[in-house]
């Protein structure tokens, strides 16, 4: 009889396993100078991830483009748009707002930084966090090719949404340059979903990279922290999320959770929403069962705007900063935490890192050190694959909300548990 063969899913689990394990062995067994590092770990580690991730970027600039392009050339009228807009936006900030304060509650009554005696120097340069209306004036693109070259995703949204309109209203041409999008969006998809062949090899390497240099003394000492912070993370990934999921939907955020575990590691191995693009993408709409229409515009957003995992390391961050440096905060200052981390997330994209430079302006605003930042560097790289996994599962969970209320989730889809699988 034939052997069942394993899904994908497993397949890339036990590379993401196997790379861990091969980090920690090859970090015990070899000297940073042996040969294990110069050829293993910096050659075929890094060649291995780097074209990984390489492929998974590749695909952003013209999946978001040309499948934003698809769903909004199909929408009825401009009002379902704007429809569309304001309520993928109010919950997208109100989610943030929703993460930063519990972060916030959750540093305060746990205490991460009491009575650590923290001092360290520290040359990390903080940038003013930009204003609503830059923000706002960034988002309109003056050349969208420039755009699309440097991959700034909101500018290719305008574009994108922009030219969908005028395809709509534009009688035959617009309908033959639809069809053409539509059957551009198929071939794009076609190209992910080969390209996640080979995921279980790229997190491999990813992780055996990681691992070998990963230095967990680091977490020890910032065992607190560390413990709060994922602790707070988790508690929204399962509770917050799997909350408002059942009251806005009425379906099982069981479902929905299990189905976003392809999406929730690749999230985790690359620790960039916007490189999971793709996999958030093709899991909404294959498998969450929600239409491209809503999809294409919700997640690319989401990854641009929403980041409810970096927010919610900017609030324990905060306090933990302000608890080890003995400096009190007011009220005052909580919400100009809270209102500069959302709007810090909104005009930063989501790469890997990227929080930390966020955390800078936010400490800056409310007068905190920010070489605090140095302090919590050191652990900051594991915890950002954990936010990034959230901050997916935020995105995706928006997502499924707009689509059922518009009527755009397909049910039978969502409730068939071989969806969109890949096996064998
Ligand atoms: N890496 C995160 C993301 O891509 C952003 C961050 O928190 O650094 O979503």
């Amino acid at each position: 009889a034939q052997k069942k063969k394993m899904s994908l899913t497993g397949r890339i689990v036990l590379g993401m396993v196997m790379g861990i394990l091969t980090g920690f062995a090859i970090r015990s067994l070899f000297a940073e100078t042996s040969f294990v590092y110069e050829y293993i770990v910096n050659g075929l580690f890094n060649v291995g991830g780097s074209i990984f991730i390489a492929s998974l970027q590749m695909l952003v600039v013209p999946l978001v483009f040309v499948s934003l392009v698809c769903g909004t050339s199909t929408l009825k009228d401009i009002s379902t748009l704007g429809r569309l807009g304001g309520k993928t936006l109010a919950f997208y900030i109100t989610t943030t707002a929703i993460a930063i304060t519990l972060a916030l509650v959750m540093g305060n009554v746990f205490q991460p930084g009491a009575g650590a005696d923290l001092a360290a120097a520290s040359n990390f340069a903080s940038k003013e966090a930009p204003s609503l209306g830059q923000v706002i004036i960034n988002m309109f693109p003056t050349n969208p090719i420039n755009s699309m070259a440097q991959g700034n995703t909101l500018q290719i949204i305008v574009f994108a949404i922009l030219f969908g309109i005028a395809i709509s209203a534009a009688g035959k041409p617009g309908e033959r340059i639809a069809s053409v999008f539509a059957d551009l969006n198929d071939v794009i998809m076609k190209l992910v979903a080969l390209l996640m062949n080979i995921a279980p090899f790229g997190v491999f390497f990813l992780m055996a990279r990681l691992f070998t240099g990963l230095g967990l003394d680091a977490i020890f000492n910032l065992f607190g922290y560390f413990l709060v912070l994922s602790c707070t993370l988790l508690l929204h990934g399962f509770v917050v999320y799997g909350t408002l999921f059942k009251v806005f939907t009425g379906l099982s955020p069981k479902i929905f959770l299990k189905k976003m575990e392809d999406a929730i590691m690749f999230a985790f191995s690359t620790a960039s929403s916007n490189a999971t693009i793709p996999v958030t993408m093709e899991t909404a709409t294959k498998r969450l069962g929600v239409k491209n229409r809503i999809a294409s515009f919700t997640v690319p957003l989401g990854a641009t705007i929403n980041m409810d995992g970096t927010a919610i390391m900017q609030g324990v961050a905060t306090a933990f900063i302000a608890q080890a440096f003995n400096i009190d905060l007011t009220m005052g200052d909580y919400l100009m935490v809270i209102a500069t981390a959302t709007l810090a997330s909104v005009g930063t994209a989501g790469v890997p890192g990227v929080g930390l430079i966020m955390l800078a302006m936010v400490l800056n605003q409310v007068g905190l050190p920010v070489e605090g930042i140095a302090i919590i560097m050191g652990v900051d790289r594991l915890l950002d694959m954990i936010r990034t996994a959230v901050n997916i599962t935020g995105d995706s969970c928006v997502t499924c909300i707009v689509a059922k209320t518009e009527g755009e989730l397909d049910e039978e889809c969502f409730n068939d548990p071989h969806a969109g699988e890949k096996e064998e």
